[in-house]
């Protein structure tokens, strides 16, 4: 793998590696990354999906590299490596910002809880070293972080006061230095999403440093990552937030009401129009929010999807768009550059709002899929705290194949990296660029290509950059849809790739390169795969659209019993067999919760403890849970079949309960099929079929972390034996594993 990420470096080429767990897959990347980075002089950028992996590569795995430097023999010529973990800019609190929120609390918070939240703020403040967002205790309102975080469109630059000691510009300035910086995807995604603005556009800068080769870890996130970027999406409380601090009219108070104190007669009717303008957009807001909440309700079988433009009356844009022309008129009466800036954030805020709005309702970016969400959690903002007891109402798009996108800003060969200064705050524009809205007509116009900037403080000018196309190496544990033989002939084995190929845009083969590693681990000793017949097809009770998807309710199995009961008593089995220490994996959340009513008392009888993702706590509180307790259960949905590292005995038996195929009815995924069949494809064979696969891989590969992890994966679900697609799921396990089938004795009963 390293010999081959090495030459895709140097051929500025692309290369596709699946590797499992154990192979060293960073250490892989990593050599031939510093390599080029201390030798040619080239600055690369490696971005994972998770948390935890970019703190191993930063704490762990490059340090353990740095310090063997000396050894490698580079010669003199070599440069230091400078590594550094980068965080978008919201993720720093601003200092001055924290300094004007304070002298205005009284103004911009609702209640004595977010004064409390403020508090907090301002005592870690003084402790924090790099003043981020993942050293802050836990505010009991969230949003105050708004106020304080660093605001691209807030930022005096370098007129600040703070400037020299602000953690965002000093986290910068180090940005600028470094030539191995490691970043999540979504920072990754959202510096892409910048580059693509026409210059004209003006506002914000890059968030990376133009670089040379780029490595996308953990790369089968990356198309869910890069379709949330190259989507829109405009929630409830996004907009009453911005509208109740500008002025609540039940409190009387807000940022605006405040500065009509300070200014004169003029200026006084200024702010006095502009708090009419936004007791307006409140107005245009409720009733906008409110025609999307009815038409979900209207539409439930359709899972929120808007299929056809101007669906409710857009009173929101106009509004928005009258807000930001109020906002920037006012900004001409004040002379404090901080409050000239304030409005100006305030005045792009409104205008971005309009601008998403509109494209949104109107269904402005073609080859996008619409959909409404509605959360009956809450938080829709429908009160004076802004927190609300509503139902959250968000409206969003997202394209229904980014690959087309992807080809052409990233994967086609040559693509280079335009030069865009990293945001350094400072302009006071006029406030028409927004930040996160795309070109509406962005699918069908070209977005300008990359261009490779000229290095810090080379002569040669922005309008010369040096033609230099990028490298790009992707790796995962699980990017092909089966396991390759040795014996296969190349052009045969990167066919196991087809579906990663397609859907990311990668070129074909051979201009994208393969390579598919086996595993450290020794299968046939450590893992046993059992296929459970006991239960019946869990289809043939699935009353959504397709059937393949979802958590379908409760065909019976023939004995009297519902499905539930018979998966439940079969999971109850399986759990006995290992004395607990099972993931038990699930495709929905309404299964994972009858499931884990039904086998509760059973459980406790055993002394066995049971952790429910959602009713139980978040991922990461059952997660705890599980590997703090001897004999434990764990229920996971979704996010459990990825990205969950348990090592040893903890986890012995893995629990699959259904074969993951995507609910049909999710609006990505339901356009998604429609466009392959309308393409006269077969929308199973393509998508449905393959994405389950690897996300069956994914859920097999909980069990066996370390060469010394012995254990059981259960599939409960007979359709991988039953079906002719079957096959394929067994097909993409890794080699060896030992498969045995079992059902339940006619004696076995729940
Ligand atoms: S430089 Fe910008 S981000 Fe930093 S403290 Fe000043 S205004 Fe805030």
């Amino acid at each position: 793998m390293a010999a081959a990420a090495m030459a895709t470096m140097q051929g500025r080429g692309r290369l596709l590696v699946e590797a499992g767990t154990g192979v060293g897959k960073s250490f892989a990347y990593l050599v031939p990354a510093i390599l080029r980075a201390v030798l040619h002089n080239e600055t690369v950028v490696v971005a994972t999906a998770t948390i935890s992996l970019q703190e191993q590569l930063i704490q762990k795995d490059i340090p353990l590299l740095q310090a063997t430097l000396e050894q490698w023999d580079l010669g003199s010529a070599a440069r230091a490596l400078v590594p550094v973990l980068a965080k978008g800019r919201g993720n720093y609190l601003s200092i001055r910002r924290l300094k004007v929120a304070s002298e205005r609390q009284d103004a911009i918070l609702y209640d004595a809880e977010a004064k409390v939240s403020l508090h907090v703020v301002q005592d870690w403040a003084y402790t924090t070293k790099d003043g981020t967002l993942s050293s802050l205790p836990a505010l009991e309102r969230p949003e105050v972080w708004d106020h304080v975080r660093s605001d691209s469109d807030n930022c005096l630059g370098r007129k600040c006061p703070t400037y020299q000691k602000c953690f965002y510009q000093v986290a910068r300035r180090e940005l600028e230095k470094a030539n191995l910086i490691v970043c999540n995807h979504a920072l990754f995604f959202a510096d892409l999403a910048m580059r693509q603005r026409p210059a004209a556009s003006g506002g914000g800068g890059a968030i990376l440093p133009p670089y040379d080769q780029l490595i996308l870890d953990e790369a089968h996130n990356v198309e869910d990552a890069a379709c949330e970027h190259f989507g829109l999406s405009l929630a409830q409380p996004r907009v009453t937030r911005l509208l109740r601090t500008l002025f609540s009219p039940r409190r009387g108070k807000g940022y605006l009401v405040e500065r009509q104190l300070q200014l004169g007669v003029a200026g006084s009717e200024a702010v006095e129009r502009a708090v009419h303008q936004v007791i307006h957009a409140e107005d245009a807001a409720r009733r906008f929010f409110e025609a999307l909440l009815e038409y979900a309700q209207r539409n439930l079988a359709n899972s929120g999807r808007i299929v056809r433009p101007d669906v409710i009356e857009n009173e929101l844009t106009p509004a928005m768009r009258d807000l930001a022309v109020r906002l920037r008129g006012l900004r001409e009466n004040i002379e404090n550059e901080q409050d000239r800036f304030e409005l100006q954030s305030y005045a792009r805020r409104a205008a971005e709002a309009a601008d998403t709005a509109e494209a949104l309702v109107a269904q402005t970016m073609r080859g996008y899929v619409y959909w409404v969400e509605v959360d009956d959690r809450g938080g829709g903002g429908g009160t004076a705290r802004g927190r609300g007891f509503g139902p959250r109402v968000e409206l969003a798009c997202a394209p229904i194949e980014v690959a087309p996108i992807l080809r052409r800003v990233l994967f086609d060969l040559g693509t280079e990296v335009r030069a865009v200064p990293i945001d350094e705050g400072g302009e006071e524009g006029e406030g028409e660029a927004d930040a996160d809205v795309l070109e509406p007509d962005f699918e069908d116009g070209r977005p300008p290509r990359f261009e490779r900037p000229s290095p810090p403080g080379s002569p040669t000018p922005p309008s010369a950059p040096a033609k230099k196309a990028i490298g790009i190496v992707l790796t995962s544990a699980t990017l092909a849809t089966r396991t390759a033989s040795a014996e296969e002939l190349t052009e045969r084995a990167e066919t196991a790739f087809a579906h990663a190929i397609q859907n990311l845009g990668l070129p074909p083969p051979p201009d994208t390169k393969t390579l598919q590693l086996g595993s450290p681990f020794d299968y046939s000793k450590q893992a046993t795969l059992y296929i459970d017949l006991s239960l019946p097809n869990p289809k043939s009770g699935d009353t959504r659209r397709g059937g393949e998807g979802g958590g379908g309710p409760a065909p019976d199995d023939g004995s009297g019993r519902g499905y539930l009961d018979v998966l439940a008593a079969r999971v109850l089995h399986h759990v006995r067999e290992t004395d607990g220490g099972a993931f038990v994996l699930f495709t929905s959340f309404a299964t994972l919760n009858a499931v884990g009513d039904r086998i509760k008392r059973e459980l406790d009888r055993l002394d066995i403890a049971l952790f429910m993702q959602g009713r139980d706590g978040p991922r990461t509180v059952v997660l705890k849970g599980f590997i703090e307790t001897d004999r434990a259960v764990l229920l996971g949905a979704a996010t459990f079949w990825q990205g969950v590292d348990v090592r040893g005995e903890r986890l012995r038996n893995v629990i699959i309960t259904r074969l993951p195929f995507e609910p049909p009815d999710r609006p990505l995924t339901q356009a998604r099929l429609e466009r392959i069949e309308e393409q006269g494809g077969n929308a199973f064979m393509q998508d449905s079929l393959p994405r389950a696969i690897i996300r069956f891989k994914q859920g097999f590969g909980r069990l066996i972390r370390s060469k010394s992890d012995r254990g059981r994966v259960v599939i409960l679900d007979p359709r991988v034996k039953t079906a002719r697609y079957g096959r394929m799921f067994l097909n993409a396990l890794p080699e060896g594993v030992r498969i045995e089938e079992v059902r339940a004795e006619a004696d076995e009963c729940f």
